[in-house]
């Protein structure tokens, strides 16, 4: 019998129901992926009982001789993946790498740009409730209501005038390329360092099939657990003038001890990215994109921006009269998983907006590519304009089953857990 079984059968039993859930349906959140088993044997490995506050070789702990190696491999990994003068990869998220930065370069009340949230910002480029909006004056840009594009018009006279101490560049929820050449021509202009959050993107860019942030960003920020494929975490990179106050910022500014399980599983990802077969793999999420956004703008639905340059997707449900909300539980009873999503300029509300939102990094790893984008397409249509019918819904949802019985996602199992 296995040991969590045994010890604990409620979490045990919840395990493998999540399990079964990421097997048997389609995981389309753009901002999910299945990791390998050696990054979730890694993840699951007697690291986690380490404590290692501090940095390699300068540690407030004993016994911290492999831990050191770990995170030292790490760090040369993600440089030699994204290039930067200095990594610091111990922040537990992507959220506590973007507090990281703005500790190291803000004082309270300081003015930030961001993308609006509303426009596909995340919630710590300035949002309300968030850290970023209750300690900073917040000015955001958003996209030109014509083409959903980055609307620089705006982003520079909004710079003239408010003279930001940062400027972010980076969304969760933006389809297009992001111009970091743009964003650095207006920092260098009003004096203001350039933060790159490439949280979703950084697969792409790790794969060179996404615009390099790193010549042209003081810092980049990014998630370790979207389109690159690694465990759940973040890390920062910066030039070498900001090292030490990074560093600081992280470790003692906003964490206590690093994640070592975490950061070994970190590691161990950059070496699979660093690999000729994630190139590929990159290569196919675009493709797979591409032709998901074709085929579901063919069937009606508009997509923001008129398709897509990354892996991600926004579509405007409300068309075949849907909701984003609506459009969600319809497609998760189906077996296939996305999220709402608010579009730009949407005139209905966040928790019931207009759009849905879809991802290919997840489908990308278990091996599907133009053929499936192109059924799946067709499955979303059916569901989202049968406006709930039982027959439809349990159609789909067998076919979904089928199609993933042909395309397994990876599991811990495979490296000998549970
Ligand atoms: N930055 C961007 C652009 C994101 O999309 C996200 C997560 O969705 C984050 C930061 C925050 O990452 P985490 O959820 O790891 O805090």
């Amino acid at each position: 019998m296995d040991i969590l079984q045994q010890a604990d059968p409620e979490v045990f039993a919840a395990i493998a129901g999540e399990r079964v859930r990421q097997q048997v349906g389609l995981e389309m959140i753009a901002s999910e992926n299945y990791t390998s088993p050696a990054v979730m044997a890694a993840q699951g490995s007697c690291l986690t009982n380490k404590y290692a506050e501090g940095y390699p070789g300068k540690r407030y702990y004993g016994g911290c001789e492999f831990v050191d190696v770990v995170e030292k491999l790490a760090i040369d990994r993600v440089k030699q993946l994204f290039g930067g003068d200095h990594a610091n990869v111990q922040p537990h998220s992507g959220a506590q790498a973007n507090m990281a930065v703005f500790l190291a370069a803000l004082q309270p009340g300081d003015t930030i740009m961001g993308l609006d949230l509303a426009h596909g910002g995340h919630l710590t480029h300035g949002m309300r409730l968030n850290f970023s909006g209750k300690y900073f004056k917040v000015v955001s840009y958003g996209v030109r209501k014509d083409d959903h594009r980055i609307d620089f018009d705006d982003l520079v006279a909004k710079a003239r005038e408010h003279k930001p101490k940062l400027v972010i560049a980076g969304a969760s929820a933006y389809p297009r390329t992001l111009e970091f050449s743009k964003f650095a021509e207006v920092c260098a202009e009003v004096g203001a360092p350039l933060m790159v959050d490439m949280a979703h993107i950084s697969g792409l860019v790790a794969a060179k099939e996404h615009p390099d942030p790193v010549p042209h960003a003081a810092f980049v920020t990014s998630t370790t657990h979207k389109t690159l494929r690694g465990p759940r975490g973040g890390f920062i990179l910066c030039k070498q003038e900001w090292a030490d106050k990074i560093n600081s910022a992280v470790f003692p500014g906003v964490q206590g001890g690093p994640l070592m399980h975490v950061i070994a599983a970190k590691a161990v990802a950059f070496a699979e990215a660093l690999k000729p077969e994630f190139k590929q793999y990159a290569q196919q999420v675009l493709a797979n994109a591409k032709v998901l956004a074709a085929e579901l703008q063919a069937a009606g639905f508009p997509v923001v921006s008129g398709g897509t340059d990354t892996h991600l997707m926004l579509i405007d449900v409300t068309a075949k009269g849907s909701t984003g909300k609506l459009a969600e539980h319809a497609l998760d009873a189906a077996g296939i998983t996305v999220n709402k999503n608010m579009i730009p300029f949407d005139p209905r509300k966040p928790l019931d907006p207009s759009g849905i939102r879809l991802g290919t990094p997840a489908l990308t790893t278990r091996g599907m590519k133009e053929p499936e984008m192109k059924q799946i397409a067709r499955w979303i249509t059916d569901v989202l304009t049968a406006s709930g019918d039982a027959a439809v819904t349990a159609r789909v949802k067998g076919a979904v089953l089928e199609l993933s019985k042909q395309f397994p996602a990876p599991s811990e199992s495979a490296a000998g857990g549970r």
